[in-house]
């Protein structure tokens, strides 16, 4: 591997902690600690709710087909009456048998208004419940707005310095052969952040242990074009 493509990728490396470090810094910023936390509530709320919400319509099929129940019965009662009333019935036996019609409707209609009571009683704590839960999210949500806003300011900077270095290497990775970056990058993955380091005297700048001298031989009388890894952590060696 031909000396100034080390290098670049060394240099990658470079950005890439650099990186690393802004987006520790944005993602330890106080106000992200405050945006999780408010996220980890509205969370809570969200669970509560979504629960509650399949109980209230349950509840409320059921106040639903009551009512219509109740409306069915009304109507029949007042059709009975409208024809008993109406003059065209004289046979005493009908009028007996509507009038007894019309007394079995309105037993019917007074059971179904005291389910549907019960069912209003089922149903107001789940109603108050969800509207508590939709002002929690209403307040929640402007509490978040405004840590947001509270987040940008503290982390603009950070975040145009980070900009920039993402731009830096994106410029940075085309001087590195594809596969020298995807070893670098797969080494990078498992090994703290740190996949290419310098070789310093007998000391390799990656895990800062120093090679024994056989080892360094190797390395030195390596081909230039070689790619070396450290054998202690693995690393790339610029050497
Ligand atoms: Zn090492």
């Amino acid at each position: 591997m031909p000396a100034p493509q080390l290098e670049a990728l060394l240099e990658v490396q470079r950005l890439d902690t650099a990186i690393d470090q802004h987006r520790h810094r944005l993602s330890h910023l106080p106000e992200a600690a405050a945006i999780a936390g408010i996220d980890a509530e509205i969370a809570a709320v969200s669970r509560r709710r979504s629960t509650t919400v399949p109980a209230r319509d349950e509840v409320a099929a059921r106040q639903a087909s009551l009512e219509a129940d109740l409306a069915a019965a009304e109507e029949r009662s007042r059709a009975v009456s409208a024809r008993m009333y109406s003059g065209t019935v004289s046979a005493s036996r009908d009028l007996q048998a509507m009038a007894a019609d019309i007394e079995a409707l309105k037993v019917r209609a007074s059971d179904l208004e005291d389910r549907i009571l019960a069912v209003l009683d089922e149903r107001e704590p789940l109603d108050a419940s969800i509207a508590a839960d939709d002002e929690e999210l209403a307040a929640l949500a402007e509490r978040r707005a405004a840590a947001e806003t509270a987040l940008g300011a503290a982390s603009g900077g950070v975040q145009e310095e980070l900009g920039q270095l993402v731009e830096q290497r994106a410029h940075a990775i085309q001087a590195v052969p594809g596969d020298l970056l995807a070893d670098y990058e797969r080494i990078r993955a498992r090994s703290g952040g740190i996949g290419a380091a310098r070789l310093i005297g007998a000391r390799c700048d990656g895990c800062h242990l120093t090679m024994p001298s056989m080892e360094l031989d190797k390395i030195r009388h390596a081909p230039p074009d070689a790619v070396v890894h450290c054998d202690e952590c693995g690393r790339i060696l610029i050497h």
